[in-house]
């Protein structure tokens, strides 16, 4: 199951498009590194710390 993300209305959805305001829709997790989540490779490494 991949939930979609429509970024003007902040809500999530199982459609290419939003049901709301009709925008495509993305992946709030399209890749590793995404510009949209700089800091996800250091919220990674803390969790490894944490769970050390
Ligand atoms: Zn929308």
């Amino acid at each position: 199951m991949m939930l979609k993300r429509c970024k003007a209305c902040n809500i999530y959805t199982l459609k290419e498009q939003c049901p709301s305001c009709g925008r495509p829709t993305s992946n709030p997790r399209p890749a590793r590194f995404s510009p949209e989540d700089p800091y996800g490779a250091y919220r990674r490494k803390l969790k490894l710390e944490v769970q050390r």
